[in-house]
């Protein structure tokens, strides 16, 4: 698109500075891609529109003054306007002086932000009374504290590695499993992704894989690996401890469960405790309230799942209409691909 129809179609909203809704329907549109990178033209476009706020932020100061200047001098409210305005202007200059500095968080995550120059945080100055500056976050922390946590949960290496590119196809079950993948990921408007079934077929492959793309789009995506997490969760004695350490798998914008329900080592089935259920309901529950993706990747079939607990795989069915996978190894141990 051209730098003109991008200045008529988003100028209003950018000279209002509402930057952060402008990158968002670029985005929508398609003008910035998924990943985190912006194109140059772009860019420049974003630091323009910084700059004229910046640049109409001195000419309102002019216009207080001159409105002080109206009044009598000694009149005790020019007096009032000149102080507060001069401690507002002070206060605003140091908050553009920091805004204007370059941050280096970029250096270690690879997200790019123009809004906050990759700092983080930008100074804003606010009326209550008095004048007082606020360090306000921006969007763009919620993607870099996702990739924090995938990096401490082990799972940064397997997304750079697990792609629908290297999923391997060799055969017509695995290649409906990825179009049925990239397809969630395209579909907006889809509620949660399940993949039950044989070991070894690549489920946690392609829910990897979905991970990555998602993240790509701006969305923080938590790892819960069944097995571990299941049982260090289950060891909080007290209450208040284990309300805290299911709260995020709660809350977060999507969660991969890996491995669900699996208890115990690969070969030996063990059906979960009524722990485990309990454990289950709860964040399964909470994300069906709050209509929050989740992708689960399983051993069990949801057949099996309805036979552990109906009211945690019912709610699972429901939500991963369209998306529900399974792979089920026949007696010629060749993997059949279950639909619905
Ligand atoms: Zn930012």
């Amino acid at each position: 698109m051209l730098e003109e129809e991008i200045q008529e179609r988003y100028g209003e909203l950018l000279a209002q500075g509402k930057l952060m809704e402008a990158m968002e329907q670029m985005r929508e549109a398609g003008l910035i891609g998924e990943g985190n990178m912006l194109p140059d033209n772009i860019r420049e476009i974003f630091r323009n529109a910084q700059n004229a706020i910046w640049n109409r932020r001195s000419s309102d100061e002019e216009q207080t003054e001159k409105a002080a200047d109206e009044l009598d001098p000694d009149h005790p409210l020019a007096r009032t306007i000149r102080q507060q305005e001069a401690l507002r202007v002070h206060m605003q200059n140091k908050a553009d002086l920091y805004n204007r500095s370059q941050g280096y968080l970029n250096e270690t995550d690879g997200i790019d932000c123009p809004l906050c120059r990759n700092r983080g945080y930008t100074e804003e100055i606010r009326f209550s009374g008095y004048y007082c500056s606020v360090l306000v976050q921006c969007k763009c922390m919620k993607q870099r504290r996702s990739w924090q946590r995938i990096r401490k949960s082990g799972l940064e290496e397997n997304i750079r590695r697990q792609t629908f590119d290297s999923f391997k196809v060799e055969s017509s079950w695995q290649e409906r499993i990825r179009q049925r993948a990239e397809q969630y990921v395209q579909d907006r408007s889809a509620g949660w992704f399940y993949i039950g079934g044989a070991v070894g077929c690549g489920k946690t492959h392609i829910c990897t894989a979905i991970c990555g793309e998602l993240l790509k789009r701006n969305m923080s995506v938590r790892y819960m690996c069944w097995p571990s997490e299941s049982v260090r969760l289950k060891r909080q004695v007290n209450e208040e401890e284990y309300e805290s350490g299911i709260r995020e798998y709660k809350e977060c914008d999507v969660l991969y469960i890996d491995d669900f329900f699996k208890v115990g080592r690969a070969r030996d089935a063990v059906k979960p405790s009524d722990a485990d259920l309990k454990l289950a309901y709860q964040i399964v529950n909470a994300r069906y309230l709050a209509r929050k993706r989740t992708i689960v990747s399983s051993e069990w079939l949801v057949d099996e799942l309805m036979a552990f607990d109906e009211a945690t795989a019912s709610r699972i069915y429901e939500m991963s209409k369209g998306y529900t996978l399974q792979v089920a190894r026949d007696k010629g141990k060749n993997y059949r691909y279950l639909d619905r």
